[in-house]
C-alpha cells in the first residue's frame, strides 16, 4: 500500500549563530494506512520533533514531508491548519483534555471547528474504547487510563488519515499501558489509519508492526523479535 507519511531527507535545526540544536538529521521514514509505528529513543533525541514535523506543526530546515497527496513544504498556512484539523488526530501523553467537558463533548469537540466530510459518531466510538460507561463523566471523574481512551477517541473522529501519539502510557501502570497501545493498534489495523507512536516504554513495543530508534536526531531501524 502506498504510504500516508513520507518524509525524505529531513533536517531540523533549531535556533540559529552559535547556539544551533540538530534535532532531527537526514531522517527518512514512510508510514502506510493501517500501521502502528513506534519510535524509542533517549529524551532529547528528537521524538517530538519528529512527531511536530509529520503533523504539519514544524517546517523542517529541509528535506521533504508528503501528507497523503500533499506536500507539506509548499502548502500555504491555510493548507496547512486544514490539513492538520481533516487529516491528523493528536494523542498527548496525559490525554489533554478540557477540564469541562464531559467524554462525550470531548469526542465531539473536533466535530465544532467546521464541516467535517465523514466523521465517525462520538457515542459508537466511545463505545470502542470502552467508555459509552463514562460518557458524562468530566476528566477529574476519570483514571489517567479513562482518560487517555477519551482523548484516542477524540483522535479519531474526523477520521484522519494519520495518527500522531506522543508517549502515551507515561503516566499509566504496566496493565493499562499494555491495553492503551493494544487499542491504538485496533485502531490503526482496523481503521486503516497510519499511526505513529513515541514511547519509552519497551513493554508495549509487541503490539507495534515495525520499531525505530532515534538518537541524537537520527533514525534507525530495529529488529523486532517478530522478524
Ligand atoms: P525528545 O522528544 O526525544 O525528548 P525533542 O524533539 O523534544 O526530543 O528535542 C530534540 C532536541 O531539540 C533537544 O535538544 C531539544 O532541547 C531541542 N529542541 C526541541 N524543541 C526546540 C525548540 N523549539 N527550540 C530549541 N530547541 C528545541
Ligand atoms: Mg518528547
Amino acid at each position: 500500500m502506498s504510504p500516508i507519511l513520507s518524509l525524505t531527507d529531513v533536517t531540523l535545526v533549531h535556533g540559529d549563530g552559535e547556539e544551533t540544536v540538530t534535532a532531527l538529521d537526514k531522517v527518512s521514514l514512510e508510514v502506510s494506512p493501517g500501521e502502528l509505528v513506534a519510535i524509542v529513543g533517549p529524551s532529547g533525541s528528537g521524538k517530538s520533533s519528529l512527531l511536530a514535523v509529520a503533523g504539519a506543526l514544524t517546517t523542517p530546515t529541509s528535506g521533504t514531508v508528503r501528507l497523503a497527496d500533499h506536500d507539506l513544504g509548499t502548502s500555504s498556512p491555510r493548507e496547512l491548519a486544514r490539513i492538520r484539523r481533516d487529516q491528523i488526530g493528536f494523542v498527548f501523553q496525559s490525554g489533554n483534555l478540557v477540564p469541562a467537558l464531559t467524554s462525550y463533548d470531548q469526542v465531539r469537540l473536533p466535530l465544532t471547528f467546521g464541516k467535517v466530510s465523514d466523521p465517525r459518531d462520538p457515542a459508537e466510538l466511545l463505545a470502542e474504547v470502552g467508555m459509552d460507561h463514562k460518557a458524562k463523566r468530566r476528566p477529574h471523574e476519570l483514571s489517567g487510563g479513562e482518560r487517555q481512551r477519551v482523548g484516542i477517541a477524540r483522535a479519531l473522529v474526523t477520521r484522519p488519515h494519520l495518527l500522531l501519539v506522543d508517549e502515551p502510557t507515561a503516566a499509566l501502570d504496566r496493565q493499562r499501558s499494555q491495553d492503551i497501545v493494544g487499542l491504538l493498534a485496533r485502531e490503526a489495523h482496523e481503521h486503516d489509519v497510519a499511526a505513529v507512536m513515541v514511547t519509552h516504554d519497551h513493554d508495549v513495543l509487541h503490539h507495534c508492526d515495525r520499531v525505530y530508534e532515534m538518537i541524537d536526531g537520527r533514525l534507525n531501524a530495529v529488529a523486532t523479535s517478530t522478524d
